[in-house]
């Protein structure tokens, strides 16, 4: 039989401060640090360290000692419940300065999920409001803006774009910490994916959040499905008054091609024009694509109702104040 290895935690060969005067204890890591400059960016470890200060003092004064935690004769406290790698990214960003910044996009999504899930915890309000922004810039909320975000193939946080891991990863971190600023993008975001992906990409989420992402979809898919429906009588309209001969060549066809689709993309006018409808001069073709995406953009801005929240613009206020 192996032996299992050891789980005694070790000191972290960068996080470790001659001058540091508390030790952070994780599992597997240990970290030198400096109480003053965990408490100038963390109410709860100034919270915590006036706490033993104060507990220190009366312990003093009534000569019973400490019962204090040590490591080489510095005060040791624990990181209950923290992976030792998942600290290190949050350390690392409260001592280098360079380490994470909000506006570089190849920040991987472990250091955006470490950095988030320890602020929510710990109450470092600058990295808190760092990612919230960050997250906010990779995930517009106006259509023109997504669209483009879409179509650009980058990589967003180390991952894919498409039926990409990153969606389920932050709407599982953002539903946990309650940020209605950036979660009906982010449902929408998850909503685009077909239901296999999504049940195997959800299977660890908060049963209430996956019901919000089943339903949005499905609420998602009706909308669109309508707008598809009445182009039959979109078409009609634009080609009645025409002088060419479009109202006696029109032909719709193909429309299985774009139903059942959440992600808007599939209603876009020119891809409509493209897939369903033939026979038309260029004249029509433009007047119909535009109605089209009028229809399309009201869609867009009903998404926030679709998964429980009040609109746009309420979520890019919320944003806004979350972000200052
Ligand atoms: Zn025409």
């Amino acid at each position: 039989m192996s032996i299992p290895p050891s789980q005694t935690p070790v000191p972290h060969d960068l996080l470790w401060f001659p001058g540091g005067d508390v030790v952070l204890s994780t599992d597997t890591l240990l970290f030198k640090v400096h109480k003053d400059v965990l408490s100038l960016q963390s109410s709860f470890f100034k919270d915590t360290f006036d706490f033993f200060a104060v507990r220190d003092a009366q312990m003093a004064n009534d000569g019973s000692g400490s019962a204090e935690e040590t490591y080489e004769g510095i005060p040791v406290m624990r990181m209950v419940g923290d992976e030792g790698t998942d600290v290190v990214h949050l350390l690392r960003t409260v001592y280098e300065r360079q380490y994470y910044r909000r506006d570089d996009p190849k920040t991987p999504l472990a250091t955006m999920v470490a950095l988030f899930n320890l602020n929510t915890k710990y109450d470092f309000k600058h990295i808190r409001t760092d990612v919230i922004f960050q997250i906010s810039k990779e995930y517009p909320t106006q259509l023109d803006a997504y669209d483009d975000w879409c179509d650009c193939g980058y990589p967003i946080f180390g991952e894919m774009r498409e039926y990409m891991y990153a969606h389920f990863t932050l709407l599982k971190m953002l539903f946990k910490a309650n940020v209605p600023g950036l979660l009906p993008v982010i449902y929408y975001a998850s909503s685009c994916s077909p239901y296999s992906d999504i049940f195997t990409m959800t299977a660890t989420l908060d049963a209430e959040c996956l019901s919000t992402l089943i339903k949005g979809k499905e609420k998602l898919i009706l909308a669109a499905n309508s707008v598809i429906g009445d182009l039959p009588d979109l078409v009609r309209d634009v080609v009645i008054k025409c002088n060419e001969d479009c109202q006696y060549e029109v032909r719709i066809t193909k429309l299985s091609y774009v139903l059942d689709y959440a992600d808007l993309r599939q209603m876009r006018g020119d891809f409509v024009m493209q897939q369903c409808v033939n026979g038309v001069c260029g004249k029509c073709s433009k007047k119909i694509e535009a109605e089209y995406d009028k229809r399309r953009a009201d869609v867009w801005e009903k998404i926030p109702s679709l998964f429980g929240y009040e609109s746009w613009i309420k979520t890019r206020q919320e944003i806004a104040e979350a972000c200052t």
